[in-house]
């Protein structure tokens, strides 16, 4: 890492957006101007720093985020590449939870496209504050106007556009900075800055027109900031950096979001995006101090972003770099050093930390030390895994964990050679490590692993990895949704054991139960408690103190249950309650009462009657009106519930609800019903029954 700055001038940042906005692109000119690579890579190249995976450079897509850290003016940039196919939503989610801020890449053409929407709901969720940078200026149909329309509509937000564009499409050269009023003209060579000129020299329309839109940015400003009304409402003239400090002001509240244009791949506005994300995006000083719990007395706790302050840091990716398990850390407070000693209170464990390093895609720089406010890799740490806080054992701290996505396709995976049986377990405990939404199965019938995820892709990348990164062949079977089972009814059920241990010919096995369950909301998920009364008082003393024991080890049996159905899948939206114990004289262990619990939980489910319930999708199908009849004639032979058909821009836009298994193959299908020209994406939505 290059000479340490103070934590005021630190960005933690990310670079989100629609897949094909250009993320990638815009990634790889930061690294250039901040002199991080001296040379340009190209996504169509497969020549990019940013995607540095095989299967990301073959496939020109961004599946994992890799961090990186440059220098701009003085500051110091973490920057983390996040991915826009719907099947790694949750690296997504991931690095919104430990950056500061984003910058919200948008398709000049394309506009606020289905995932730019999904991404902005999360950060609105996690309160990051954002800029936002039109890309793609250079092709024709830009419409920079448009997008900002949309997003005041579709994303609610306040857009401050900091910039008059100059020319358009292939004539685009630059644009007018409306707060400083310098044109910036581009040559389009990769290395040669940009020359300005001041408005005072411009000719007459364009400099007309930067006065009005430079009045107009002040008015936009001026509704969301109290100091900038006064001074505007009285005349005064507002200069550059009173008109900066109250757009970092409003954005830091999430106010407003500036705005600036231009074309990444033509070289043209990246320096100007580089200088308003250290403009106006938080330095880590600038967050909400973190939260969390005591892990012992569960009493809430806070931690600033002060290295003297203890140690709280959240483990918000694992991953395997060169064989070795590496932990990516985001530290909220305190210092780290090679050789601590930190505690997983997940795990109420101590690990050592063996080795530091900044991180430049799969270039590392080692480190001895880091303070709050940055990220980091560690090593060392062999039992810590995503969503962990890493913290002090003088001072624990339990962070929020990451939510996770349950997975919802599995396959069955074979070797093709008997002979890698061990190395493909080896292999899948490594995946499923870095991986929480990637899950790894054995059935018991048949021996066969099974293997789930969050989509098609996803386990194509698994099969791809297996081969490339561990040297395993395998053959991927078709993929299945994984479903869930819930109840129809309410319904009870009771279960009784009583039998001589066969192991000793002498212990009495002995228990009873009894279980009533009712269905929950979809959604709910799964309810385990108990309401058994106390023992009668006509049973001996003895026999009366058992009861405890018995309730103990009836629920714990209950809560063991109720995560496989009668078809083998996890419950859901279930209420399940014990209600009752049978006790006896002279029963030495517990097992018999868990046994019967379980059995009870059967015979409830039996009398309730069960059913299966299949992961249900959200998809947007955005399509020119000539194809629309086509794609609506396929969705309705896929049992596709249309909830809406909508005009985006020049296309059209299907809003529809379908089960997963529905949509197997359905990106070849719409492809060929549109000739090429929709593009869809899918989210999940809930799990539930469809007919
Ligand atoms: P990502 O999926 O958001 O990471 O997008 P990429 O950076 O991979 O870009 C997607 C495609 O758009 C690539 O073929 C880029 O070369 C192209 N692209 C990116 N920026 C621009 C731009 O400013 N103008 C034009 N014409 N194409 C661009
Ligand atoms: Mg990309």
């Amino acid at each position: 890492m290059a000479k340490a700055v103070t934590l005021a001038r630190v960005r933690n940042l990310g670079v989100v957006a629609h897949i094909d906005a250009g993320k990638t692109t815009v990634s790889e000119r930061f690294l250039f101007y901040s002199g991080r690579i001296h040379k340009i890579g190209e996504v169509h190249e497969g020549d990019t720093q940013m995607d540095w995976m095989p299967e990301e450079r073959e496939r020109g897509i961004t599946i994992t985020a890799a961090a990186t850290t440059l220098q701009w003016h003085d500051h110091e940039l973490h920057l983390i590449d996040t991915p826009g196919h719907v099947d790694f939503t949750i690296e997504v989610e991931r690095s919104l939870r430990v950056l500061d801020g984003a910058v919200v890449v948008f398709s000049a053409v394309d506009g606020v496209e289905p995932q730019s929407e999904t991404v902005w709901h999360q950060a609105d969720k996690f309160g990051v504050p954002r800029v936002a940078f039109i890309n793609k200026m250079d092709r024709v149909g830009a419409d920079h106007e448009a997008v900002l329309a949309q997003m005041r509509q579709r994303l609610g937000a306040r857009p401050a556009f900091l910039q008059l564009p100059v020319g358009a499409e292939d004539t685009f050269s630059g644009a007018v900075d409306l707060v400083t009023l310098t044109e910036l003209t581009y040559s389009g060579e990769e290395d040669e800055a940009p020359t300005e000129t001041p408005t005072a020299e411009l000719d007459g329309d364009l400099r007309a027109r930067a006065e009005k839109a430079r009045t107009a940015l002040v008015e936009n400003v001026a509704d969301v900031d109290d100091a900038i009304a006064e001074a505007y409402l009285a005349g005064t003239d507002i200069d550059a950096p009173t008109l900066r400090a109250a757009l970092r002001r409003a954005t830091l509240q999430g106010k407003l979001v500036p705005v600036l244009c231009g074309t990444a791949l033509r070289n043209k506005g990246v320096q100007p995006l580089l200088d308003a994300v250290v403009e106006y995006l938080p330095s880590p000083l600038d967050r909400p101090t973190v939260r969390g719990v005591n892990p012992q007395s569960g009493e809430a706790e806070e931690r600033p972003a002060d290295e003297k302050a203890p140690l709280a840091a959240l483990a918000f990716k694992v991953a395997m770099v060169d064989g070795r398990k590496t932990v990516f850390l985001r530290l909220y407070s305190g210092t780290l050093n090679v050789g601590d000693e930190v505690f997983n209170p997940r795990l109420k464990k101590l690990e050592k930390v063996s080795r530091l390093f900044a991180v430049h895609a799969d270039r590392r720089e080692r480190v001895e030390r880091v303070s709050a406010g940055y990220i980091i890799a560690a090593m060392g740490l062999k039992d810590f895994g995503t969503g962990d806080t890493v913290c002090t054992p003088k001072a624990p701290i339990l962070l929020e964990r990451i939510d996770a996505y349950e997975p919802v396709i599995s396959s069955s995976i074979e070797i093709n050679s008997s002979a890698d049986k061990d190395k493909l377990e080896d292999a899948l405990k490594k995946l499923q490590d870095e991986d929480p939404t990637f899950r790894v199965r054995v059935e018991e019938e048949t021996g066969q692993t099974l293997i789930s995820g969050m989509g098609e892709l996803h386990l194509e990348i698994i099969h791809d990895r297996l081969e490339r990164e561990y040297g395993v062949a395998t053959r991927l079977g078709r993929p299945q949704v994984v479903h869930r089972e819930t109840v129809l009814r309410e319904g009870a059920g009771e279960g009784h054991i009583e039998r001589v241990n066969p192991e000793d010919d002498k212990e009495l096995i002995f228990g009873g139960a009894q279980v009533r369950i009712r269905p929950l909301p979809r959604g709910a998920g799964v309810d385990v408690k108990q309401a058994v009364p106390p023992p009668s008082s006509d049973l001996p003393g003895p026999v009366r103190a058992k009861h405890p024991i018995a309730v103990a080890a009836a629920l714990a049996g209950l809560k063991e249950a109720v995560s496989t159905g009668p078809e083998g899948y996890p419950l859901v939206d279930l209420e399940a309650t014990l209600t009752q114990v049978e006790l006896k004289e002279g029963v030495r262990s517990d097992v018999g009462w868990r046994i019967a619990a379980q059995s009870a939980l059967r015979n409830a489910i039996k009398a309730a009657g069960a059913a299966l319930l299949e992961p249900i999708m959200d998809v947007e199908v955005v399509v020119p009106e000539e194809f629309l009849g086509d794609v609506l004639g396929d969705l309705a032979s896929r049992r596709a519930q249309i909830e809406d058909v909508g005009v985006r821009g020049p296309q059209r836009a299907v809003k529809a609800k379908l089960p997963l298994k529905a949509l197997f193959g359905y990106a070849t299908a719409v492809r060929s019903a549109s000739q090429g020209r929709a593009t869809f994406t899918m989210t999940f939505a809930r799990y539930d029954a469809w007919s």
